[in-house]
Parts: C-alpha cells; sequence; structure tokens
C-alpha cells in the first residue's frame, strides 16, 4: 500500500482533518502548512500521518471548547509520538513554536528503551519534559534548559523539578499531553504581543491560526537516525546547489542549531555526509525534492527525518533566498516550463530589483548602529570619514574608499561625491540634492540624520548614543535602510547577471509605459543605456557646470553685469555644452533625449565660505570685499521661489541662447553619423504661458541662425516642465506652445504642500509615525493633492492639444506606487534616475500583467 493510500482511511471531517490527497483542505481555512504537506501526500511522499485542525477549531481551542480528544488520538497508531506544529495562513506572521514528542510518559519510555536503546528512549523523554514544561507549563526556563540527556539521572532530575515547580506531577496521559499543548499554543496565537507582531507584518486583525497533529519520525534509535533541511539551490545566488544540514540523533532543526556538528549533505573530503551513511535515503531526497519543485512550482526547503535508515519528509517551507536568489529561482522555474514568464515576472518585488544593483550589507552581518536617517540612494558603501570634497578626492587619489560627511551637499560637493564610496548628511530629504545626486550616479546616501550630532568643525561626528568618530574613523552607510553603522561591515555584491537580465527583457515584453532616465553627464547616459531606459526625461543641464575648469567660467557669467560682460565666459561655455550634448545624442543613439536648461538660482554656484570667496576673488582679481559683497546682494530670501528657471532664461537670456545654440549645434554634429537626431528642449519652473512663448520666440531665432550659418536643416520639440500649481491648472494655454509636458513633481510637492523638499526631511519621520502623511510626498506621490492637480494638467493640456506627449520626471517616477498613478492617468513615460530605471520597468510590466 503507498503512503497516501495508507493514510486514505479515516472519513474527511472539515474541522479535524486527516491529510489525504482528497481532504477538504484549503490555505485560508487550515493555514499553509496544512495545505502544503496535503501537496506533499499527493505526491504520495513519505510524510507521516498528519491530522489538520482548521483555525476555527483552534479558535474554539483557544475559547476553553476542546475537541474530541479521543477522536482525535484515534486517528493516530496508539504507539506513536506526535508532534504539532503551527500553520497560518502566511507563515511570514509566525505562529508558537513546534512541540514534539507528545505521548512521551514512563511505560513509553519503557517499550522505547526496548525499541530504540536507552539512551534515545531517554533524550526523548527528557526534551518532551523540558519543551512542555517551559512552553506548555510556563515553568522557569532556567530550572529546566541545562540538563542534558546523557547526565545520569538527567531524567528523574526533570521530572522532580517539572513536579516542584508545577506542583504535580509530570502528566502521563497522552490525551491529556495533547490537549494541553494544543491549548497552549492556541492561547499562544491569540495573545496581544503575538497578534501586534503579526499586524506588523501585514495580518489582518482576525487572523487565523490552524495546527498540524502529526505522528513523530524518531531521529534518535538504532541504525543511521537523524534530522536535517535541505534545498536544492543556494540560498545567496539561487544556482544550483545541494545546501542545509543533517545531524544524527537529532530532531526538528537541531541540526541548524547545532552548525559544528552537523554532517555534510553531499560527499565531501573534509568529513562525514549524509550521502556516506545513508545514501538510499539521500538519493530518495533529491528525487522528491525535485518532484516537489515541479508539483508545488517553487524551489522548497524539506525538513526531513531518517529513522533506521529510511526518509521521512516532515515539512516543506518555501527555500530561504536572497533578492539575488529568488530573481534567479523565478527565472529558471519559467525556463524549465514550470512557471510561465509572466509569473516569473510578477513574482520579483520591483524594489527588490534595486538591492541587484548595488552592494548590499549581506543579510546576518552584525550592524552597530551609529545613527539614522532618510535611505536616500540603495547600497552600502564603508570607508573612512572626511568632511571635504577635496578630501574625498584626494583619498580616491589613494585608493582608499571615503565617506563623505556634510551637512548638507552643494553643487561644489558633486565631485567629491563623485569621488566618496557613499555620503551622509545631516540635512536634506529624498529630493535634496545629495539624494538625487547620489541616485543619480549609484553612490548609497543616507541623509537628513539630524538625530546624530555633526561636528564639521572639530572633524567629528557623534553618534545617536553618545560615541564620538573621528575623521579617518571607519564607517558603513546603509543607504537602502538608512542607517550608519560602525567599522566595516561584511557585504554582498551587486548581481546584475544573465538571470537578471533575462527577466528584465520577459518585462519590457510586457509593459505598456515607456520608462526614460533622468541623465546629466555621459557617465549617466552610459547607465541608462546598460539598464535599457527608452531615452533620457530629464538631463538637468545645471548639473554639467560643477567640473572645476566649468565652474570658474560660469562664475565670471554669474558676476558679469552686462551682457558684453557675459559674453566673453558664455564663448568658454558654448564648446563645453555642445561637447556635453553631442556625448549624450550620440550616446543614446537615435533614443530621445530631453533637456532641461538652466534652472537653479545663479547664486547656488558662488561660493559660500571665505577660503571660497577667497580662491573667486583671485580668479576674477577682484577684492575680496567687492565679491563678497555681491556674493551677499545675489542672495535671496526664498531662493526656490526666487529667480531661477525660466526667469532666468527671460531676464539673463544669454545662458539659454547659449544652452540652446550648444544643443543645436550637437545636434548637427550627432546627426552626421547616424539618425537625425531630434532635441527635446524642456523650460523649467514655467507658471504662465507668455513665458513659454516669449522663450520659443528666441529658441526659433536661434535655431534660424544655426540652420543658417550651417546650411543645414533640423527641428526640435520644444517641452514644458509643468512644476507649479498654476502651470497644471493653466496647462490647456501652455500646451499650445509645447509638444510635451513633462510633470516635475518634486517641486510641485514643494509648492502644493508648501513643503520645503531640503527641510522636510527633519520632520518628516515624526509627521509619517504620527499618521499626519501616509508616506513621505517626496517619495512617493500624494495622489489625493499633488495627483488631482496633475490630473487635472493632463486633462487640460490634452484636450487643447490631444498629440501632447505627457510624462513625469521628479523622482517619483522611479517608484512603484506613483508610476501606477502616471500610468492610469495616461502618461507616456516616466523619467527616473539610471539605477531606478530596472525597478521602474518591473513595476510598469507588473500593472499590464
Ligand atoms: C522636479 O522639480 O520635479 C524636477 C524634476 O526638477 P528638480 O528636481 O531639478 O527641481
Ligand atoms: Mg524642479
Amino acid at each position: 500500500m503507498t503512503y497516501a493510500a495508507a493514510q486514505q482511511t479515516q472519513g474527511d471531517d472539515p474541522d479535524i482533518t486527516l491529510i489525504t490527497p482528497t481532504a477538504p483542505l484549503a490555505t485560508p481555512t487550515h493555514g499553509g502548512r496544512a495545505k502544503c504537506l496535503q501537496r506533499l501526500v499527493r505526491l504520495d511522499l513519505p510524510v507521516p500521518r498528519t491530522v489538520a485542525l482548521s483555525f476555527a477549531t483552534v479558535h474554539d481551542i483557544a475559547a476553553g471548547r476542546m475537541p474530541d480528544l479521543d477522536a482525535l488520538c484515534a486517528r493516530f497508531d496508539p504507539d506513536a509520538l506526535l508532534c504539532v506544529r503551527p500553520s497560518s495562513q502566511d507563515p511570514d506572521w509566525g505562529g508558537p513554536g513546534a512541540i514534539l514528542n507528545i505521548g512521551m510518559n514512563n511505560a513509553r519510555h519503557a517499550t522505547l528503551s526496548q525499541r530504540i536503546g536507552t539512551q534515545a528512549a531517554t533524550a526523548l523523554y527528557l526534551r518532551f519534559v523540558q519543551a512542555y514544561a517551559v512552553h506548555v507549563a510556563r515553568l522557569d526556563p532556567d530550572v529546566f534548559e541545562d540538563i542534558e540527556a546523557d547526565e545520569p539521572g538527567g531524567l528523574s532530575a526533570a521530572l522532580s523539578a517539572y513536579e516542584e515547580a508545577a506542583e504535580a506531577p509530570f502528566p502521563q496521559d497522552p490525551a491529556r499531553q495533547l490537549s494541553e499543548v494544543l491549548r497552549s499554543m492556541a492561547r499562544a496565537w491569540e495573545g496581544t504581543t503575538a497578534r501586534l507582531l503579526r499586524q506588523g507584518k501585514g495580518a489582518p486583525m482576525d487572523a487565523g491560526l490552524g495546527l498540524v497533529v502529526q505522528e513523530m519520525a524518531l531521529g534518535l534509535g538504532r541504525g543511521e537516525c537523524g534530522s536535517g533541511v535541505v534545498q536544492m539551490v543556494s540560498p545567496e545566488t539561487g544556482l544550483p546547489q545541494i545546501t542545509g544540514r543533517y545531524l544524527s540523533q537529532s530532531q526538528g532543526r537541531e541540526a541548524l542549531k547545532q552548525r559544528n556538528a552537523a554532517l555534510y549533505l553531499t560527499r565531501d573530503p573534509r568529513g562525514p555526509s549524509l550521502e556516506d551513511k545513508a545514501p538510499q535515503a539521500f538519493s530518495d531526497l533529491k528525487r522528491h525534492a525535485s518532484r516537489m519543485r515541479v508539483a508545488l512550482r517553487e524551489e522548497m526547503q524539506i525538513e526531513f527525518t531518517i529513522e533506521n535508515g529510511a526518509l521521512h519528509i516532515l515539512d516543506g517551507i518555501r527555500a530561504e533566498r536572497s533578492a539575488r536568489a529568488a530573481l534567479r529561482i523565478a527565472v529558471e522555474l519559467a525556463e524549465d516550463g514550470v512557471i510561465p514568464r509572466d509569473e516569473a515576472v510578477l513574482r520579483i518585488e520591483p524594489r527588490a530589483v534595486s538591492e541587484l544593483l548595488h552592494r548590499q550589507i549581506a543579510p546576518g552581518a552584525r550592524r552597530d548602529i551609529l545613527g539614522g536617517g532618510v535611505a536616500a540612494s540603495p547600497g552600502a558603501a564603508t570607508g573612512r570619514i572626511v568632511f571635504t570634497s577635496a578630501d574625498a578626492q584626494a583619498c580616491a587619489a589613494r585608493d582608499e574608499p571615503c565617506i563623505l560627511v556634510r551637512r548638507e551637499t552643494s553643487p561644489e560637493d558633486v565631485r567629491g561625491m563623485h569621488a566618496a564610496a557613499g555620503v551622509l548628511t545631516e540635512r536634506g530629504g529624498m529630493t535634496s540634492h545629495a539624494a538625487v545626486i547620489g541616485r543619480g550616479i549609484g553612490l548609497p546616501c543616507v541623509v537628513g540624520a539630524a538625530r546624530m550630532r555633526f561636528q564639521t568643525r572639530l572633524r567629528q561626528i557623534v553618534s545617536e548614543d553618545g560615541r564620538v568618530f573621528r575623521e579617518g574613523d571607519t564607517i558603513t552607510v546603509d543607504g537602502t535602510s538608512g542607517e550608519v553603522l560602525a567599522g566595516k561591515v561584511e557585504t554582498v555584491e551587486a548581481a546584475l547577471d544573465d538571470a537578471f537580465r533575462t527577466l528584465m527583457a520577459w518585462a519590457d515584453e510586457r509593459r505598456d509605459i515607456r520608462i526614460r532616465a533622468n541623465a546629466d553627464t555621459p557617465a549617466d547616459a552610459q547607465t541608462a543605456c546598460n539598464f535599457k531606459a527608452d531615452g533620457i526625461g530629464l538631463c538637468r543641464t545645471e548639473h554639467m557646470f560643477f567640473e572645476a575648469d566649468r565652474l570658474t567660467p560660469m562664475r565670471e557669467m554669474i558676476f558679469a553685469d552686462s551682457p558684453e560682460g557675459r559674453a566673453g565666459a558664455i564663448a568658454l561655455l558654448l564648446p563645453m555644452q555642445r561637447a556635453d550634448f553631442t556625448a549624450l545624442f550620440r550616446i543614446m543613439e537615435g533614443m530621445p533625449v530631453c533637456i532641461r536648461l538652466f534652472d537653479p538660482p545663479l547664486h547656488e554656484f558662488l561660493p559660500s565660505d571665505r577660503a571660497g570667496l577667497l580662491e573667486l576673488a583671485e580668479a576674477l582679481d577682484l577684492p575680496l570685499s567687492d565679491v563678497t559683497r555681491r556674493v551677499e546682494a545675489m542672495g535671496e530670501y526664498n531662493p526656490m521661489l526666487g529667480l531661477r528657471g525660466v526667469r532666468l532664461g527671460i531676464t539673463v537670456p544669454e545662458i539659454y541662447d547659449m544652452q540652446v545654440r550648444a544643443i543645436f549645434e550637437a545636434t548637427l554634429d550627432a546627426s552626421r553619423e547616424g539618425e537625425p537626431v531630434v532635441p527635446e528642449i524642456m523650460l523649467p519652473l514655467v507658471s504662465a504661458k507668455r513665458e513659454v512663448e516669449l522663450l520659443r520666440n528666441r529658441i526659433d531665432a536661434v535655431a534660424a541662425e544655426v540652420r543658417n550659418e550651417r546650411g543645414r536643416n533640423f527641428t526640435y520639440r520644444l517641452g514644458v516642465m509643468v512644476e507649479t500649481p498654476r502651470a497644471c491648472l493653466r496647462a490647456d494655454e501652455i500646451a499650445q506652445y509645447a509638444h510635451f509636458l513633462s510633470f516635475g513633481t518634486n517641486d510641485l510637492t514643494q509648492m502644493t504642500y508648501g513643503l520645503s523638499r531640503d527641510d522636510a526631511g527633519r520632520f518628516m519621520s515624526d509627521y509619517v509615525a504620527q499618521g499626519v502623511f501616509a508616506e513621505d510626498p517626496f517619495h512617493v506621490l500624494d495622489t489625493g493633492g499633488v495627483g488631482e492637480l496633475i490630473q487635472l494638467g493632463v486633462e487640460r493640456g490634452r484636450a487643447a492639444r490631444p498629440g501632447v506627449t505627457v510624462s513625469i520626471c521628479g523622482e517619483h517616477g522611479g517608484n512603484p506606487e506613483s508610476i501606477a498613478f502616471c500610468r492610469a492617468v495616461g502618461m507616456d513615460y516616466v523619467s527616473c534616475s539610471p539605477f531606478r530605471v530596472p525597478v521602474a520597468r518591473l513595476a510598469a510590466a507588473h500593472l499590464s500583467l
């Protein structure tokens, strides 16, 4: 008789169900473990006889209504020991620990001593007394935990200790033991702490618990006996690799606890293995594992016991896996025809992909936390603390990784950021300078760590618990979690392997919204291409002026107080910008490139400290006092709402004229080699249609000049960044002048909330913790408020100009929830930092599956 057939001897009761191939069992009523065991029984695997108790039954037990225990016990071999394990709907919601060896008593000890030897029988009994005392009778664990099975008199010491502490002898009746175990497990589930813990993991208030009662296969006794766990793939990489542990003379998951004593699974020159000791059981195990993979459509971890050389499968759970392994497992399952490709795509959380693109802290590595802030740019980096960009560059020159620590970063720090392994700032939020640049270049970054003290003049930082870290000390920033850690922490490499590329290609076949990248430099554009972006959706041209050779002419231009004075500096900047744009067009090979004209207030390019002012005075050959006065005069009370963006374009037109000329000349230069380039030119911070009209006329005039000079034709597309509430409301008028509208949701969020994007980090965590905002609105688009403005903008823009291209280029463009909103309002594409492109590609695919 097969195992399954042997189990099919009892009637089916939906609440107390013997697990047979056809028993009426379901995950929402009996839990995932019961359902999984039924699948294993259907495969006719050697699963010991098991009865599943439904959520309703367990709930009744917690309330004091015990089912007919004699009937329950009658379903098992009267000589068998039993174990009880939890079966919640989602294994992540946890549950009380398993209790093994139920039924051990003095009489069974005697009979088992005959069958499996006194030592093994004593060990089983002692383990049961210990588990029962601590988890069921709730006696003081200290009294029981240290008693060893091979200690002479250990068992009787445990029994006496039990009797003394419980003021009653150890219960001998197996049915009573079972009923107490069931009651304690049912009650543990319904306790407040357990409920709060699982609710924290997403379980509903009324989540139920099922229990499975299973005959024990004894891992102790004569012949080869033991227990272990095994999975057929590496939990780190997902590549085929028999992984796990087996321990002779053990039960449950002991093999995992006593790693040193455990055996290798496969034959190994370093020591004995399960394959040597029980070759038949080992080959059965492999065979069953591969059948389980196919039937359960998943890589499983198997819990097994070997009793006198024979294999028993006790349980199967989803195999442990890192993000990298999860992706490979999904791809391999689809490649082997076990699951459809679409399902493989759906099995991978878009957010998990960002883990693959960066080096991460190794799972299980020790974290000595110094403080935390906003997880602004993912990935982990270790290095010595430096406080200036110059020091970061010096470290890079010595090939020494460093962490650039600043109160906040400014354009001048971009060079330092390129040189550093990671960045930590005291101020800022998701859209602060450090965060945006960090994400753009894939640099791990924690910002707004305001609870640590940044004593930059003393060249030290103080952790939240008062420890001082000085310049040169080693720290690690974890931009994935937002933590700052002491010292070097073990990390795992980025994993852009063939499985990653395969899955992303499957995702691309499905998605129906394009994904562009925000890329400012040729290096960014190359990253965007590597990540298969559908073009550049935002090139922030001001980021091109941070190189040392550009900063000086830029400052000269800013300092000139007449158009003639500006002309000299502009003549220097023009060829540099032309070369920048030519490089971008070439790298993107005919894909769209959207270039935003200069946006920030000019004074952002001027130094703020004495040393910088002095340097500038020398460069310009002016007295320090003149330079200082001029810099101060350019300061604004509220620069983000001051002379920036299109307002600069209208009042200081030479900058835009230069940029537009550079774009057109680059267009012709790059078109020479391939497909004609059609550049997209975008105007920032528009709030009135006349701004667009004035600038369109100017840009057309420059285009005409370049066409005449070069004797060649080209076209361009003009677009408007919709990032003020008024631009959303008047999108109909604005669209008349624009081929495309791109929502700049960083500024739009700032202006809709009246919330500074650079200062919000200080109180955002309190606001989120107290439920004022469900999420940081600079991170996840506020669909209710900002979203309504966007929707109005899209509708009004499209009504006035049906073919207008609509997109988003704020940081929200890389956030899966926000992408769902953008798709729902009918956007043509989203644009996000290059390192978020794969996340966005996968999120977009999920939306159309
Ligand atoms: C925006 O405001 O959303 C945007 C993309 O522009 P920036 O972040 O450069 O202001
Ligand atoms: Mg903006």
